[in-house]
């Protein structure tokens, strides 16, 4: 092992996500020298937050108080954005998680979330809203719904150019390929961490506080199977190969409290294709299928498990993953016919390589993805069968429900047009909703529920915020928030004091 170089730095980021990047760019807004450690090589970077839609949850007042963020577009005219009260935040955080959301940092989230998206444009990321992903034409008008309509350009890929450009002007150091394999934090004077290069050689790094930014455990089968339970093991993973829990670990070893529900996590309907060790970055989110709402689900009998059609998407989508990882085989095939093929999301469902198939019967379709024919022909026969007669529009929960079991309670459209398409999913984890305990700065609580010095969290790693389900778009929003305060109380000894 090479001597130990020392380095020192105010503050040292853990990890350079989305979270990582804001405690960066707000630690050196109080004038402190920052150090960003990131595990993986600088072509692999960026962390889960890379693979995004870079779609951003926040309150706000309508088209009008968000337009001076967002780049131009013709359709803004036409375009119907509700406003999203920082009530409306807060009731979708408290009911997706069954009241399980920890008060406390829920309303920090959320009271945080507009300023913290215009704080991030004044960093120069750049907004647009999401046509092709949050808005359906109803009547010539581009109609928003489900509480989440902003986005950042380029997606997830431009939030992390965006970000890095901005620390890099900033005068940031970012070291690539350095894992941070130790937490020292009992002495003051010695307080930093410990990283390893891509050579295996150990470099020693002290600085006043410590902010850790390094994901959550997903990429870990055995972390995945010991606190997710049976099967997560099986699950695809969509992001970041290296989220793999050790920075979680160092930071319970060192007193931090575990915080929120380690035994969940967001998972989704993904190419059942996908890989099990980590995303694609070149298709980043592409893999992910989230048009099931104006469809069928089925699993390798044929037979419907969950309710398509129980909320808007953004309500249900980050749940319906562990549905399909508990169904034989741990796949289930999402299925449209030449009604509803025209509204699947473009960059999804026209993306290539597709698990899928197209026919001109719905037996054909059976065989070729191998689901089981009769049981399939039930199932939609059940189903076309139980209707109510309301007119269908995506745009609204327009009541059209099947009144099966399980039913789907908006949305349902008769599979009875040729030609039929499936597309056959697996389970795609995306992040682990366990964390350490943090107040109100993002400072770590020991689990006396007292501020260890000198340690902040963000983004993943924060415990408390989601169980069982998520809002979409709140992970990049939590991390903007959390980094925020955290990279703020890091650096405050520097310049407030
Ligand atoms: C395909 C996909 C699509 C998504 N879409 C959205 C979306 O549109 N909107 C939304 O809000 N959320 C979305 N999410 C969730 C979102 O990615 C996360 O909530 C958010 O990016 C987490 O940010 P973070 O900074 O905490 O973690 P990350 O962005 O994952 O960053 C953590 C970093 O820590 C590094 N690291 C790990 N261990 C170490 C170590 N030992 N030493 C140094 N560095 C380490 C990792 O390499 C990584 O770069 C999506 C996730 C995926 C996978």
């Amino acid at each position: 092992m090479s001597k130990p170089e020392t380095d020192r730095f105010d503050v040292v980021v853990v990890g350079g996500g989305n979270a990582g990047f804001s405690a960066v760019h707000s630690a050196v807004e109080q004038g402190a020298k920052v150090l960003l450690l990131e595990k993986a090589p600088e072509d692999a970077a960026g962390g889960n937050s890379f693979y995004t839609a870079g779609a951003f949850r926040f309150a706000f007042d309508g088209l009008t108080d968000v337009a001076d963020l967002l780049e131009p577009d013709e359709r803004h005219a036409d375009s119907v954005v509700p406003a999203y009260p920082e009530s409306a935040f807060e009731d979708d955080m408290r009911r997706v998680t069954d009241g399980k959301c920890d008060p406390v940092l829920t309303k920090i989230l959320v009271s945080r979330s507009a300023d913290a998206v215009r704080w991030l444009a004044g960093k120069g990321i750049q907004w647009r809203l999401m046509y092709e992903r949050q808005a359906y034409l109803s009547d010539g008008k581009w109609v928003f719904s489900g509480g989440l309509f902003v986005g950042t350009v380029d997606g997830g890929k431009g939030l992390i150019a965006q970000h890095t450009k901005a620390a890099l002007e900033e005068g940031v150091e970012i070291r690539y390929d350095a894992e941070v394999t130790a937490l020292h934090l009992s002495d003051a004077a010695e307080r930093g961490v410990t990283y390893r290069d891509s050579g295996g050689a150990e470099h020693r790094i002290r600085a006043r506080a410590v902010v850790l930014s390094a994901g959550g455990f997903e990429s870990d089968p055995e972390r995945r199977a010991e606190h997710l339970g049976e099967g997560w093991d099986r699950a695809l993973v969509r992001g970041t190969p290296t989220n793999t829990g050790d920075v979680l670990d160092l930071a319970l070893a060192a007193g931090a409290a575990p915080h929120g529900d380690w035994g969940s996590c967001h998972s989704v309907a993904w190419d059942a294709d996908g890989s099990p060790t980590g995303g694609n970055r070149e298709l980043t989110n592409q893999l992910t299928r989230q048009s099931y709402p104006i469809g069928i689900v089925v699993n390798i009998e044929g037979e419907r498990f969950v309710d398509e059609g129980a909320d808007f998407r953004n309500y249900t989508y980050a749940k319906y993953g562990r549905e399909i990882l508990r169904q034989p085989q741990g796949r289930a095939f999402q299925l449209f016919d030449a009604k509803t093929r025209p509204l699947l999301r473009k960059e999804e469902y026209d993306s290539r390589p597709i698990a899928g198939a197209q026919a001109d019967s719905l037996a054909e379709l059976a065989e070729e993805l191998g689901i089981d024919v009769d049981g399939l022909r039930r199932t939609v026969a059940e189903f076309n069968a139980s209707i109510v007669d309301e007119p269908f529009d995506p745009a609204v929960k327009d009541g059209r429900a099947a009144q099966v079991q399980p039913p789907k309670s908006n949305w349902a459209q008769a599979l009875d047009t040729a030609p039929y398409y499936g597309y056959a999913v697996g389970c795609g984890i995306t992040f682990t909703f366990g964390g350490v305990h943090v107040d109100e700065s993002a400072q770590v609580l020991d689990t006396e529920g007292q501020p260890i010095d000198g340690l902040y969290a963000a983004g993943e790693m924060v415990g408390g915020l989601f169980s069982g389900n998520y809002p979409g778009g709140s992970g990049l929003t939590s991390g903007a928030v959390f980094g925020r305060l955290a990279g703020a109380g890091a650096a405050k000894p520097v310049g407030n004091g």
